[in-house]
């Protein structure tokens, strides 16, 4: 009986340990990877992109991209004790895709295809919180699954990640290329990520009610050439009218974050 009890005691220790609590929205996840693993993995993810990639050289730009998401970084901090984020912002001469995103440990990218669609930096803002939304909430390892966590996982700790791994930790975090499969996030994925992502730059200081504005514009670009990031993060039209009523709790905090 005793021993029951203690096998009992370990099993829900495991559980709740398991248990991650998603900033903002306040959903339980059940995550059973730990931060530590998860940054290993998004780091190793990491370096094998950038080796495939072409790092723009423009200094206003990476600045402007920078100066952004260090604000947000700031106020995704405060919600995530614990997370050791190492941030870093890149962006990715690339014309042609219009995408960002966010890998664990805080290894942001933007790509040049997607500035055209971000008419201020509040939008440019708009776009990187959304990400660093992704992150925060951990929707990668959460939709990976166990099993794929543990041959990944199998691979980091006997050596280093191999290009399939690394392949599989981009995909869960919407990171696309020729040289990758993309994995879109779910529906659900996306609205929590907008909400954390509005709430983020609000408190950063930027007029929530520009994420409204990008959204309708991205979503109404589509025609023969859909940005990339719409077939990592799908929209409908809900996507809107949730965002709308995230705005008015959003715009009070924007009034205090500039001291209106
Ligand atoms: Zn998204």
């Amino acid at each position: 009986m005793r021993n029951f009890s203690y096998l009992s005691l370990a099993v829900i220790a495991i559980f709740l340990e398991a248990c991650y609590t998603v900033p903002v929205t306040g959903r339980s996840a059940f995550i059973m990877t730990s931060v530590a693993q998860e940054k290993a993995l998004g780091l190793e993810a990491y370096n094998v992109y950038k080796t495939n990639s072409v790092v723009l050289t423009d200094y206003a730009i990476n600045n402007r991209v920078r100066t952004i998401g260090q604000r947000i970084a700031k106020i995704a901090e405060q919600d995530t004790p614990g997370m050791e984020w190492e941030w870093e912002f890149t962006v990715f001469n690339d014309s042609q895709t219009a995408n960002a995103w966010c890998l664990p440990g805080g290894k942001v990218a933007v790509y040049t295809g997607i500035l055209p669609y971000a008419k201020n930096d509040a939008q440019l803002a708009t776009v990187m919180a959304h990400e660093i939304g992704h992150a925060v909430a951990r929707h990668g390892v959460e939709r990976m699954g166990t099993e794929t966590m543990v041959n990944v996982l199998g691979s980091v700790i006997g050596s280093s990640v191999s290009d399939a791994n690394s392949e599989a930790v981009m995909a869960a975090y919407g990171v696309g290329s020729s040289l990758f499969v993309t994995l879109p996030f779910s529906r659900d994925d996306e609205y929590e990520a907008d909400r954390i992502g509005m709430n983020f730059m609000a408190r950063a200081g930027y007029d929530p009610a520009e994420a409204i504005k990008f959204w309708e514009n991205f979503m109404a670009a589509g025609g023969s050439s859909v940005p990339e990031m719409l077939s990592t993060h799908p929209s409908d039209a809900n996507r809107i009218a949730k965002l709308k009523t995230y705005l008015p709790e959003n715009e009070e905090l924007y009034k205090k974050a500039v001291g209106k």
